[in-house]
């Protein structure tokens, strides 16, 4: 069992970026132009050995509002407006692959939102079949989908099995009725586990379930049952995220009240339960908020140190370039990232006007390069090779990052890290607080631009 310090988490209990990516999205400008995006797929299109294909499918209908949702959605029953949507995303699909080499693979696939459920099972099987014919799939690639247990069927699973998705992923939050309802999201118990049991039955290879500490009347018991019966359920990952409350940010949020909110302490006795129980019921604690069992793939990166972070979060696939399609998706290739524009109408303009339909982006320098890679190794493998590093990118390792490794000798003194010539190593207490350390590679953290934009590690 991995037994937690509260005394450390208080101590380095500050906000910090989730890097899904880095720089972090907030960096993304309206400087970079559709050219410079045309330029960079053109680029990484050209040559041999070129990296596999993911691809991300932004949808973002829901039926109704969680008050706690932090997510790009837009809360919809009208069926028109979805179907004009997936017409939509298939045009940005065709303008995209007519740059894309045709026997490039595809080896990850992931449907987010929003809810890709609020999709009937006739639009899910019209999308999903129009994207695998427009790209070439490789026989093992793996398809992810979000799902939404309370305005599903199984014939909704039938049609993501049938067109090749292998994984999925759905939020339970917590099962007490009391934050069900402050929350408005009422989710029965009996509608999650037969959910999962569909899953199952239809040969689905991996299950996760995310949970969220820090919502309305939590206490310590009631996320605890929540956590025991998680447990019964036994899916493959989980994943436990701490709730940023951001009413400033996200106004739906206001409907749920500030004094409803566990207080701090209780929140970290919640996940030091939580990180307790799950880890003695033998899931292995892969780092941040992410759990799975030891035969899960995530576990076995971690093992092998091939885990990789993109903006789902942790993954197994390394070295893809990332194209991402809807609105407000993230793209990844070599040099950028970009993102898609935010409202339907916009997007729609832009894709009316036969142009991909990036609202911004961000063009990587050298120096972004070197701290993307050693913020990925920290998060991922939880250690670092100095001299490799230093041979990689041609620089004296102490001296370009004098600031963070003076940061670091606190964390050292705490056991976070261990810190020797030639190599950065994380230790179990660290996963925890990877974010902490990682910020302190990050030259926007240092030169204090970025202050308290991000949420609390817990
Ligand atoms: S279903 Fe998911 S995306 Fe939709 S409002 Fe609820 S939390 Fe947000």
């Amino acid at each position: 069992m991995f037994e937690i310090n509260l005394d450390l988490v208080k101590k380095y209990d500050k906000p910090g970026p989730r890097y899904t990516s880095y720089p972090t999205a907030p960096h993304f400008n309206e400087s970079f132009t559709h050219e410079d995006y045309l330029d960079e797929i053109i680029k990484t299109n050209y040559g041999e050995n070129l990296p596999e294909l993911s691809l991300y499918f932004h949808l973002p209908y829901c039926d109704t509002l969680c008050y706690f949702c932090g997510c790009n959605m837009l809360i919809t029953r009208n069926r028109d407006r979805v179907k004009e949507y997936i017409k939509y995303v298939k045009k940005e699909i065709d303008l995209l692959r007519t740059y894309i080499l045709t026997d490039r693979k595809v080896s990850q696939l992931h449907w987010g939102g929003g809810t890709p459920t609020h999709l009937l099972p006739d639009e899910i099987n019209d999308l999903a079949s129009y994207i695998k014919s427009s790209f070439n799939f490789k026989i093992d690639s793996e398809n992810g989908c979000e799902i939404d247990p309370r305005e599903l069927t199984r014939e909704h699973l039938e049609a993501l099995r049938n067109n090749g998705f292998n994984r999925i992923s759905m939020g339970v939050q917590d099962f007490n009725e009391k934050v069900q309802k402050a929350i408005n999201r009422i989710q029965p118990e009996d509608i999650t586990r037969q959910t999962v049991t569909w899953v199952r039955e239809l040969g689905f290879n991996s299950i996760n379930l995310d949970l969220i500490y820090g919502l309305p009347f939590q206490t310590l018991n009631s996320f605890a049952e929540t956590v025991e019966k998680i447990i019964d359920i036994s899916p493959d990952r989980i994943a436990v995220f701490n709730y940023a409350y951001v009413p400033w940010m996200k106004k739906h949020m206001a409907l749920i009240h500030d004094e409803d909110l566990p207080k701090p302490e209780i929140k970290l006795d919640i996940i030091k339960m939580t990180i307790e129980k799950l880890t003695s019921a033998g899931y292995v604690f892969i780092g941040m908020d992410h759990f799975a069992k030891p035969d899960d793939e995530l576990a076995i990166a971690l093992k092998e140190k091939k885990l990789c972070r993109n903006f789902q979060g942790y993954s197994t696939h390394a070295a893809t370039d990332l194209y991402s399609m809807g609105i407000t998706a993230i793209s990844q290739l070599n040099n950028i990232y970009t993102q898609n524009f935010k409202t339907e109408k916009e997007y729609y303009n832009a894709i009316d006007c036969d142009t991909l339909p990036i609202a911004k982006g961000y063009m990587l320098s050298y120096d972004d390069h070197l701290r993307r890679e050693i913020i990925m190794k920290l998060m991922c493998n939880f250690e670092l090779d100095i001299n490799e590093t230093e041979k990689k990118f041609k620089i004296n390792f102490n001296d370009y990052f004098s600031w963070g490794m003076n940061n670091l000798k606190q964390f050292e003194d705490d056991n976070l890290v261990r810190l020797k010539k030639d190599k950065i190593t994380v230790t179990e207490m660290g996963k925890l607080l990877i974010r902490n350390i990682a910020i302190n590679f990050d030259k926007y953290i240092e030169s204090k631009e970025d202050t308290a934009k991000y949420s609390k590690t817990i």
